[in-house]
């Protein structure tokens, strides 16, 4: 084991002291599933008015619809109540402001080694990134047609969704 967690530790027992979330099950209660960026600026139950408890929240950088988020998503829909997908990257993603080349570059920088060998799932255009993950969803052989999905940018400076597809 490793040190350095202590104040996260500590912060957790405090946590735990006022825990008011135990006996939930693992069902999505207001039927939202989430699919968003990895990005600090992001808080995804909070941003649409929801609490713990209430969505799936699937995260990697960039908000793609990966084969991972895919999976998570067919679960969300037959086993935890997905009935609604939001398919969500965000204004300033460094996934779509870098190149992959550039990402590289800084990664390699920071490892003082080479990082060329590393993918990055860079977005060229993010518009047509979002209409293609919500293509995914929506075509995927296990999410039925019932299931309503769209796709939105998060501005990370004022906080706003806007529907895009
Ligand atoms: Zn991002």
């Amino acid at each position: 084991m490793t040190d350095g967690f202590e104040d996260l530790l500590a912060a957790n027992r405090a946590y735990a002291e006022s825990f008011d979330l135990a006996g939930f099950d693992g069902i999505a209660h207001a039927g939202v599933a989430v699919v968003t960026c990895m990005d600090s600026r992001i808080d995804p139950l909070r941003m649409l008015g929801l609490a713990p408890g209430d969505a799936k929240i699937f995260r990697n950088p960039g908000g793609r619809v990966t084969e991972a988020a895919l999976e998570a998503l067919v679960l969300g829909v037959h086993l935890l109540n997905v009935r609604r997908v939001l398919v969500v990257p965000h204004t300033r993603c460094a996934m779509a402001s870098a190149t992959l080349d550039e990402l590289r570059a800084r990664v390699g920088e920071s490892a003082e080694q080479d990082a060329s060998w590393q993918s990055f799932a860079v977005v060229e255009d993010q518009d047509a990134a979002l209409a293609d993950d919500v293509r995914k969803v929506r075509s995927h052989p296990l999410i039925p047609a019932t299931v309503q999905v769209g796709g939105f940018v998060y501005d990370v400076d004022t906080g706003l969704l806007d529907q895009h597809c």
